[in-house]
């Protein structure tokens, strides 16, 4: 499979508080290739710089990419079917999004409802988002993910607020409309049984790579340490 990312002697650093001191180190990465075809559960304790990374890949890939950040996210004042078209905004030109904000248009209507259907969020089209759950919400910036219809998906703990039932069918989803995917995840279990490549972190640093079905207990359970 091609590479789709090389990451070389890669530290990334966040400006300190303190005046006159130096940038701190959220992580460092001395080498790390991101094929195509990959999907890739990331994890490792909250700190150990899953975001940082996700963040970084973004960054690097710039339009290839569909981004499902930590927070939702959501544009609270507008109802859930402008915020999941939202994720279409850089396909259509500003007098269609316009348009389609004053007055939706039954095309893009009919795309959203058949994207919201399988998240179980179709009949919410029409409530704002300040008005849904922390789970809804969730499922609305999934959907927005999936409707920006990039190659690879970048997720930052997408189905955190979700039953673990619910949350493996949307991964499910999730994945399977991707080529390519690199998700952050809390629950580790959950990300082993939908991707087939873990990466780990920990104490700022890249502790493990490999494919999942050659992960050990015991790596993981160093990971968590
Ligand atoms: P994770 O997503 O795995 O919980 P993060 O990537 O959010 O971890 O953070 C990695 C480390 O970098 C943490 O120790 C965090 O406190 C630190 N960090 C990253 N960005 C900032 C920032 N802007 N301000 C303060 N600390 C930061
Ligand atoms: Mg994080």
């Amino acid at each position: 499979m091609s590479a789709l990312l090389e990451l070389k002697d890669c530290r990334l650093t966040y400006p300190s508080n303190a005046r006159n001191e130096a940038d701190k180190l959220a992580l460092a990465i001395d080498h790390l290739t991101i094929r195509e075809g990959d999907r890739i559960a990331l994890l490792g304790k909250s700190g150990a710089g899953k975001s940082t990374l996700l963040r970084h890949i973004r960054h690097q890939l710039a339009d290839r990419a569909s981004w499902c950040p930590q927070d939702a996210s959501l544009v609270p004042q507008l109802k859930v079917f402008h915020n999941i078209y939202s994720g279409a905004l850089d396909r259509h030109s500003g007098f269609v999004n316009l348009t389609n904000l004053l007055l939706p248009s039954s095309h893009f209507e009919a795309e959203i409802t058949a994207l919201a259907e399988p998240l179980g969020i179709s009949e919410l089209l029409w409530t704002k988002a300040d008005e849904l759950s922390g789970g809804q919400q969730q499922r609305v910036a999934i959907a927005r993910a999936l409707y920006q219809q990039k190659p690879i998906l970048l997720a930052d703990e997408p189905v955190s607020a979700l039953d673990k039932l619910q949350g493996r069918e949307i991964l499910e989803l999730l994945v399977s409309r991707h080529d390519t995917s690199v998700i952050a995840m809390h629950n580790a279990q959950l990300a082993l049984t939908v991707c087939n490549r873990v990466i780990g972190l920990k104490d700022q640093k890249l502790f493990l790579d490999c494919p999942v079905d050659q992960l050990s207990a015991d790596s993981i359970g160093q990971l968590y340490q």
